[in-house]
């Protein structure tokens, strides 16, 4: 038993150390990707019940010379334990403003919200406040047309400075979205504190919504009265099929985003989907 308890020890040491090399590696390629601008924003469109694209989301993606396109699953969550999310996060906020300016000049895009996500490390900043307002005033951005996108996990730490936060946000006129709403620690206590503007139900909710079996139908119902009886918007995200934006529509749900309309695509070609779907 001895013999066995001590390969194990050296098991685990030896897988512990590949994990922290590998985190080493990946911690000094994202600050090269930083360095080197291989990261980019994607937009995805957002829409109302008459089709009409309303505003996007952005959403990065790293682009490597070698590896092509990675996806933010993949590295977020490492930059986000490294802090390296700070500096990511901070180009996100500055990329995102200046895209909003340029839609604010463009007809096919004028008056289009753009939703960036917001990672709770970045939220929990001292000087959180003054970057945002930064980028606002550097890229001229319309602070009514900026929704950052907050999650649930933020509200597990300091509820009472989240909500100051907020509320200093929300005096920049920046709206504020709480996304992935569902999954993490929903309670109808902060519901009432949080100066909302939008909830986006999470995506796994709608997926199987339309199964028989399923509990989820109940739940995007619930979500959508409870954010309506709080004043909120509440958007649908994940909408993949026209089975389910009929029978979200049916609810009374008036904003989507999904694969159904659209996926995640660069700057140009949003534009273009602009120009070919809305009509003024
Ligand atoms: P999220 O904020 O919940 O973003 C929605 C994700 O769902 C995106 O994945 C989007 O491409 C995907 N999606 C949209 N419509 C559909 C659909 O109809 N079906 C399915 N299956 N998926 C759909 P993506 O772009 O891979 O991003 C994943 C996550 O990475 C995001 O989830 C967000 O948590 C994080 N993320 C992305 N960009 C940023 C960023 O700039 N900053 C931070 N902090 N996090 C980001
Ligand atoms: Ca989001
Ligand atoms: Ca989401
Ligand atoms: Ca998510």
């Amino acid at each position: 038993a001895k013999q066995g308890d001590g390969n194990q020890t050296a098991f685990y040491d030896a897988r512990a150390a590949t994990i922290a090399r590998e985190y080493i590696q990946l911690h000094t390629a994202l600050l090269q990707a930083l360095n080197k601008n291989e990261f980019s924003l994607f937009y995805q469109p957002q829409t109302n019940a008459q089709g009409q694209v309303i505003g996007a989301e952005a959403l990065i993606r790293w682009i490597n010379p070698e590896k092509g396109l990675i996806s933010p699953l993949h590295f977020i969550p490492a930059a986000e334990r490294s802090g390296l999310i700070l500096a990511i996060g901070e180009w996100v906020l500055q990329t995102a403003c200046m895209t909003l300016r340029s839609w604010q000049e463009t007809t096919a895009t004028r008056g289009l919200s753009l939703s960036v996500n917001v990672s709770t490390r970045q939220f929990y900043q001292e000087d959180f406040i003054d970057r945002v307002t930064k980028a606002l005033q550097l890229s001229g951005a319309n602070p009514r047309l900026l929704k950052l996108e907050l999650t649930e996990s933020l509200l597990a730490d300091d509820l009472n400075r989240v909500v100051d936060t907020m509320k200093a946000l929300t005096n920049l006129n920046v709206r504020l979205s709480l996304d992935d709403f569902g999954t993490g620690y929903s309670s109808l206590q902060y519901l009432q504190r949080l100066p909302l503007h939008q909830i986006k139900v999470d995506q796994s909710f709608i997926k199987d919504m339309l199964n028989s079996h399923s509990k989820n139908e109940a739940i995007v119902r619930t979500v959508l009265s409870l954010g309506e009886a709080f004043g909120f918007e509440v958007m649908a995200e994940g909408v993949e099929t026209l089975d389910q934006l009929k029978f979200l529509q049916q609810l009374g749900y008036r904003q989507f985003q999904g694969y159904y309309f659209c996926r995640p695509i660069p700057k140009d070609q949003f534009l273009d989907y602009c120009k070919q779907y809305n009509y003024n």
